[in-house]
């Protein structure tokens, strides 16, 4: 591929434009059925540019260096066809080796540092500007279609899609190329211009297991079995869009969200480091009026943004075509929010790469793309690549907490089973903070630790956490882990110790307060439990176990309206609470209050459907209200094996007679064969039962 002189490009771009929008104008007016033939119209209207219609396309994990574009290795046909009608940026970096935050940027144009957006798991804030929503309200129909739960649109970025398809299969956290591409060339059909779609596809992303014949074709390497899978969907998806919009025009962007390490560095997945295996990603734009050529300049994904809205008729500077320059800068905080390491900075102009992570290194990215020679000591690179980093990292750091969010039990596994599994942690430099880059060796039991943890099999993780803590000892989030594994397997003294070392460590963290006072409520240690759930709350009020927990706390405390009032929190927003219904119902009843109690067990009814196991109590209410049809009814659904049948069958009798059914006696009696020692002379006092023969 030649290069192609961007300035020169972007000259001939605007006169296509113009020549394009002057012939789209002409037609438009001679098939406007208000004009009338053969006159001109009295005033000339200005030319409406015609918006082209767009379709981006993320590809997750994906490495720029194995694709067909880079490398014999690969099959990808068609992204290569399309490389070759557009234009190709051979140094595109992402702004962070994370999914969720890679999009935010790419749809806010900002760096995480400024969109917040840090990890995986948080939410977007409702006041940042989306490319979708700005596109909306210049007349665009959007939708989009990701493949993989980090995009779910519980985490903000469905805001301003007019559709918005995240619904995996079952349980799944993610689904295939073709599932994605079906419901969007489903979705296409019909639908007018201009229009903004968005595809994301999760194949590459780990576990690598492509279809056939692709697992067949790549045995050694399923990585890029995944990426050729990917390909071919790909393919019939910028096939189906081009003929949607024949006669229009439209703009394809093709980019990375990261790439995966596979052993570069030792960095087998992403997320840890800033090495080109993760931060270099693939970025093709092709499209009516871009000539085909190749970039070298360093771009970043969050261009997408200003790319976008600038096609769409919005002048913008900032785009991959725009006149703005400056270093392209990414940020990889996982270590540091989680261990307490090093935090790690890139800048990159030029071709010079500037890592800064406690100490620094630099490579010349164009001839050294393995980051093998360390020019630190041997060149001294443009002070405004110093100047960028520190100026974002001013930014990066002074974000302290972010909002925590409350995610559900069912969301963290969702994630878990991805591989991402950050809680927040210290937050803070430790004095002793090691480079990320010298703790490799550790990456794989994070991992494998965080993992166990989240699926709660506290015993196999900790040997795994001892031996992490054995190489690093101030490691915070596994300090905590470890403390609360032990705290669950009843080794109290050794969970209290590393409680009070995970204090030594960051005293201030909201995650050590949460476990230390759910340790205290298995030890039944209310007192001690109750202010430090207080205080969790009074930080992030949302979180829902710690909202559970201090409602168990108030309840033994006797503070029962307390107690309520923590569970009507939880269900405002959890999904199907049931159970706290349930516990809400049981409240209330003990507070007499007949009817709310009610309310509660039927929403609790409604919620656990088969499992709802409160139907003696629900009985009893209804009995109390005086609704004796739908008594009978629910004490007819207690399970022969619940621990007080004996009341059931009791009460079932009361209504029984009070409803004066036919089969009123052989109630009774019954209830008088299978009576207990509670319900035996209750039976025999009753004066409902002094007419029954029932001995
Ligand atoms: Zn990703």
């Amino acid at each position: 591929m030649r290069n192609l002189d961007l300035k020169q490009a972007t000259i001939t771009l605007l006169l296509m434009c113009v020549l394009t929008l002057v012939v789209m104008a002409c037609s438009q007016e001679s098939s406007d059925p208000g004009s009338v033939p053969g006159k001109a119209p009295e005033t000339a209207r200005p030319a409406k540019p015609v918006q082209p219609s767009i379709l981006l396309i993320t590809l997750d994990t994906t490495r720029a260096d194995r694709l067909g574009i880079e490398t014999d290795q690969a099959d990808t046909p068609n992204l290569e066809t399309l490389a070759g009608r557009g234009v190709y940026f051979n140094q595109a970096y992402s702004v962070t080796p994370t999914t969720l935050p890679s999009h935010a940027s790419m749809l806010t144009g900002l760096y995480p540092a400024d969109h917040h957006v840090r990890e995986n798991g948080r939410v977007i804030d409702k006041q940042i500007e989306l490319l979708q929503a700005l596109l909306q309200g210049r007349g665009y129909t959007t939708a989009a279609f990701v493949s993989g739960f980090p995009l779910a649109g519980q985490f903000g970025l469905s805001r301003g899609f007019d559709h918005y398809d995240d619904a995996f299969v079952g349980d799944a956290a993610e689904r295939p190329a073709t599932a994605t591409t079906d419901l969007a060339l489903d979705w296409l059909l019909g639908k007018a211009s201009p229009l903004f779609m968005w595809v994301h596809y999760f194949d590459p992303h780990e576990p690598y297991e492509p279809p056939e014949p692709f697992l067949s074709r790549y045995p050694r390497d399923p990585y890029l079995g995944e990426i050729a899978y990917m390909d071919q969907q790909l393919g019939r998806l910028v096939m189906a869009f081009e003929e949607h919009n024949q006669g229009r025009p439209w703009k394809i962007i093709v980019v990375g969200d990261h790439g995966e390490g596979l052993g570069d560095h030792g960095e087998t997945l992403h997320g840890n480091l800033l090495y080109q295996g993760t931060m270099r990603v693939p970025l093709i734009v092709a499209g009516s009026g871009i000539e085909a050529g190749n970039s070298e300049r360093a771009v970043s994904v969050r261009q997408v943004f200003d790319t976008v809205l600038d096609w769409s008729g919005e002048s913008r500077a900032g785009g991959l075509f725009g006149d703005e320059s400056g270093p392209v800068l990414a940020e990889a905080l996982k270590p540091y929010m989680q261990y307490g390491w090093q935090p790690q900075f890139m800048a990159v102009l030029d071709g010079i790469k500037v890592i800064s992570s406690g100490d620094t290194e630099i490579y010349d990215v164009r001839n050294d793309p393995g980051e093998s020679n360390n020019l630190d000591s041997q060149i001294e690179p443009d002070a405004v690549l110093w100047d960028a980093i520190e100026a974002y990292s001013i930014r990066a750091l002074a974000v302290q907490t972010e909002k925590q969010q409350a995610l559900s039990q069912e969301a963290l596994d969702k994630l878990a089973s991805l591989g991402y599994v950050g809680v927040s942690g210290g937050s803070k430099i430790r004095d002793d903070a090691p480079n990320p880059r010298d703790m490799v060796h550790l990456f794989h039991d994070m991992d494998i630790g965080a993992g166990l943890f989240i699926r709660q099999d506290y015993a196999a993780a900790i040997p795994v956490f001892t031996r992490i803590l054995e190489a690093d000892p101030y490691n915070f989030m596994a300090t905590l882990r470890l403390a609360v594994a032990y705290s669950v397997t009843d080794n109290e003294d050794q969970a209290q110790k590393l409680f009070d070392r995970a204090r030594a460590i960051d005293s201030s963290s909201i995650d050590l307060r949460h476990y230390q006072a759910m340790h205290y409520l298995k030890n039944k240690q209310w007192d001690l439990a109750q202010p430090l759930f207080e205080s969790v709350l009074t930080e992030s009020p949302d979180r829902i176990p710690a909202l559970a927990g201090l409602a168990q706390v108030y309840t033994r405390q006797g503070e029962l309206k307390k107690a309520l009032s923590q569970l009507e929190k939880i269900v405002k927003i959890k999904e199907s609470p049931g159970l706290e219904w349930a516990r809400m119902g049981q409240l209330r009843m003990t507070l007499h209050d007949t009817k709310g109690a009610i309310r509660a067990f039927e929403a609790a009814r409604k919620m656990l459907e088969d499992q709802f196991t409160f139907n003696l109590e629900l009985g009893i209410l209804y009995m109390a209200d005086r609704r004796f049809n739908e008594a009978a009814t629910s004490l007819d659904r207690v399970s022969s094996q619940h621990p007080a049948y004996a009341m059931a069958l009791f009460k079932r009798a009361q209504t029984s007679v009070l409803l004066s059914e036919g089969d009123r006696n052989n109630r009774v009696r019954k209830a008088w064969l299978q009576a207990d020692e509670t319900t035996r002379p209750l039976i025999e006092n009753e004066r409902l039962f002094r007419d029954i023969p029932f001995r």
